[in-house]
């Protein structure tokens, strides 16, 4: 939109410079505003490398960190882009979609207890190959990595609770994160299962695939499509409690493993 002008451009004359001649050289306002800013724009400069040496040199309270704690989290939401992962019955609710959805919820309730989360995918335009998942949380050499996924089944009275692993450092991370969630979801916990994942065996930290419930379960069918249904902040806060229940004390989550988990050589979804 052109800015608005005076029909007769003629401010002067009628101005408290009234006294100055109209063919006087007007004084130059843009020049004067631009040395003025410059002016300002020093001193800003040397007013910040003031205050930065000054809290260097100690008379500052050093910046609290943004996360209080040292231990990182990646998130992996399963699927996304043109892997839909599995989906109900009826094809409305779609394991990409939830997964995601869940994986923000948990990284909200990690971050307000001071854990750092990174996140493969923040969208669900996004189709990752495993190799992608795995490479990303390795060079973000977080602590731990967390896959969010939903289980499938031709069976839809069938829902339970399981979290599969591969190497022995995920097997304490899988046994605290089914237990939490499973308590949380009020369904059978399965415990943990074996199973040679990309994601899980690339992985350099101790991982987990989180199978929450089926979504193909008519039971859950029914939570989920309740008006304000809170199952997947439930499925949410199970997994953030699991995980922070490892972070706190590995070595306890380690301990509290039962040996024997069944391998799997096929998963859900
Ligand atoms: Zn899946």
């Amino acid at each position: 939109m052109p800015r608005h002008r005076p029909a007769n451009p003629q401010p002067y004359r009628y101005s408290y410079y009234s006294n100055r001649s109209i063919s006087a050289p007007r004084p130059h306002r843009k020049l004067h505003l631009f040395r003025l800013g410059m002016a300002f724009a020093v001193i800003l400069v040397g007013y910040n490398i003031l205050s930065s040496k000054s809290s260097h040199a100690g008379n500052q309270q050093p910046k609290a960190p943004l996360y209080s704690k040292s231990q990182t989290v990646c998130l992996d939401p399963g699927h996304g882009g043109v892997d839909p992962g599995a989906t109900s019955a009826d094809g409305t609710i779609v394991e990409r979609d939830i997964n995601l959805e869940v994986a923000f919820t948990v990284r909200q309730i990690l971050n307000g207890q001071g854990y750092q989360v990174f996140m493969t995918r923040t969208d669900n335009n996004t189709s990752m190959p495993n190799g992608d998942r795995y490479n990303f949380c390795n060079d973000k050499k977080a602590t731990i990595l967390v896959s969010i996924h939903h289980n499938f089944f031709s069976d839809t009275s069938v829902d339970y609770d399981t979290v599969l692993f591969y190497k022995s450092i995920d097997e304490g991370l899988a046994t605290s994160i089914v237990n939490a969630t499973s308590s949380q979801l009020n369904i059978p916990d399965n415990g943990i299962a074996q199973f040679e994942d990309g994601v899980l065996s690339e992985s350099k930290m101790p991982a987990a695939v989180s199978e929450g419930f089926f979504i193909t379960s008519t039971h859950e069918y029914n939570i989920l499509t309740q008006p304000n249904s809170t199952r997947l902040d439930d499925e949410a806060k199970g997994l953030a409690n699991g995980i922070m229940n490892y972070l706190r004390d590995p070595k306890a989550a380690d301990a509290a493993v039962t040996p024997g988990a069944p391998v799997l050589t096929q998963s859900g979804e």
